[in-house]
């Protein structure tokens, strides 16, 4: 997607040869125009898919995942990072170790929103190692719901997420590949 990364060229900051940072339109400030542009590519991507829930992972992932629930008109789930006096229920679990800030969180979704007739496309805003996209198939699959594939929002390729999901049969469509952040400079592959 070619204003994506015209954004990220622009406005990214490379902060490593592995972090990118994009809080000035994705993870922080939010352009709004851009992330109505991202659910639209998501929906044309995953169009025809019998696509019923969006589910991704508070916060960076709402935004991107509402706009494309808004033109797929279905409904968006946030797995919460927090326990919540709110979510009392027997709650599906998952662990999720974040690459950004290397700690280990339990991530959750109430069973009352996902159910085993659901086909599920699950949003992210970075995908790196995996460990949120393979938290949220865990509970996808506690509900014992089925998964359409995982649309994303930047991808940096030359970390495992990717290649793990690509053998484990799922369809992954990244609206942003970066093959490299060496150098501080932003290198797209495709
Ligand atoms: P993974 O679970 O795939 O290892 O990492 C994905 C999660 O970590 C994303 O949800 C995102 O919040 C965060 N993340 C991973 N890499 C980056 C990065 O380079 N920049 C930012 N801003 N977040 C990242």
């Amino acid at each position: 997607m070619l204003a994506l990364q015209e954004k990220i060229r622009e406005e990214g900051i490379v902060l490593s040869e592995q972090v990118l940072k994009v809080d000035a339109f994705l993870n922080h400030q939010i352009d709004p125009a851009l992330m109505q542009a991202i659910g639209d590519e998501f929906a044309r991507r995953f169009e025809g898919q019998g696509v019923t829930k969006i589910v991704t992972l508070e916060a960076s992932g709402i935004a991107p995942a509402v706009m494309a629930g808004l033109k797929m008109n279905v409904p968006v789930i946030f797995a919460r990072k927090h326990a919540s006096l709110t979510l009392t229920e027997n709650l599906l679990t998952a662990e999720v170790y974040s690459f950004t800030k290397q700690v280990s969180n339990k991530v959750a979704v109430s069973p009352r929103h996902l159910a085993a007739h659901d086909h599920v496309l699950i949003i992210d805003d970075f995908l790196a190692n995996g460990r949120a996209a393979q938290a949220l198939i865990s509970i996808i699959q506690q509900a014992g719901a089925s998964i359409a594939g995982l649309g994303i929002v930047i991808e940096k390729s030359f970390q495992s997420g990717r290649a793990e999901l690509d053998a484990q049969g799922y369809r992954v469509e990244s609206l942003a590949r970066v093959g490299s952040l060496a150098g501080g400079k932003v290198e797209f592959i495709e």
